[in-house]
């Protein structure tokens, strides 16, 4: 246990020297969720290792670098009502839960169960379940039932900026939603300001597709 702290520790002081993440709330977040927990048993040893791993059912849980910048980049603050798309290991919903307490709530969408099951469990573990709330659905259409939200992030690739998710933003609201095929996108981040939306591009990034309605198609099916 005492290893796994050291490594986290030594893991949050690189991102902070690079100046990969500059935030200290994000900082200090990350220096608290313990990623190893969200990982299976066998890859627990890598995980303050700044890379992406396999989280079982052909997923990732994204690269340590990737999950700051995007904290980074939503400005949470506490009291926020937050939406991710691709809940995966509960990893990053951990990590808002813990920037929008103590009013706060974040809501994950999983399509996967057997993740969203997962994640459940370890989010119940560290006891992050009083901020935190999976939902076992196709969260390309986002969740209507509790919009608008505050921030919405989107951990999987869109062909396009999901509609239903810019009709779920609120006023002064960020999402940030990677748009692209599948192999390589773009980190996009929505602004609102009333009704007027503006869309800046963040930079090239990678993550798995997002498979539903307003996403991409299930080949996996085919
Ligand atoms: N944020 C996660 C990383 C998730 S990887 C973490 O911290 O671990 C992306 C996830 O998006 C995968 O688990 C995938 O199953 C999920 N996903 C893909 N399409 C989806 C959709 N339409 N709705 C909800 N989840 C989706």
């Amino acid at each position: 246990m005492i290893m796994y702290e050291i490594e986290r520790s030594r893991l949050v002081k690189r991102l902070k020297a690079h100046g990969t993440v500059t935030d200290e709330k994000v900082l200090e977040a990350m220096g608290q969720v313990p990623r190893h927990e969200f990982l299976p048993s066998d890859l627990r040893s890598q995980a303050y290792v700044d890379s992406p791993l396999p989280i079982g059912m052909d997923q990732t849980i994204s690269a340590p670098h990737m999950v700051g910048i995007m904290l980074e980049e939503l400005e949470l603050r506490p009291g926020h009502k937050v939406l991710e798309i691709g809940g995966g290991s509960g990893y990053h919903a951990a990590l808002m839960g813990y920037m929008v307490r103590p009013d706060g709530i974040v809501y994950t969408v999983e399509r996967l169960e057997s993740l969203g099951k997962k994640a459940e469990e370890v989010i119940d573990h560290l006891g992050y379940n009083d901020v935190v709330k999976i939902v076992i659905a196709d969260g390309s259409a986002g969740l209507a039932e509790h919009a608008p939200y505050d921030r919405i992030t989107v951990a999987a690739a869109a062909p396009g900026v999901p509609k239903p998710l810019e009709e779920q933003l609120a006023d002064g609201g960020r999402m940030l939603v990677p748009v692209g095929g599948r192999g390589y996108q773009d980190l996009m981040l929505v602004t609102r300001n009333g009704d007027r939306l503006e869309r800046t591009s963040l930079g090239g990034v990678v993550f798995v597709p997002l498979i539903g309605e307003h996403g991409h198609e299930d080949h996996s099916r085919m």
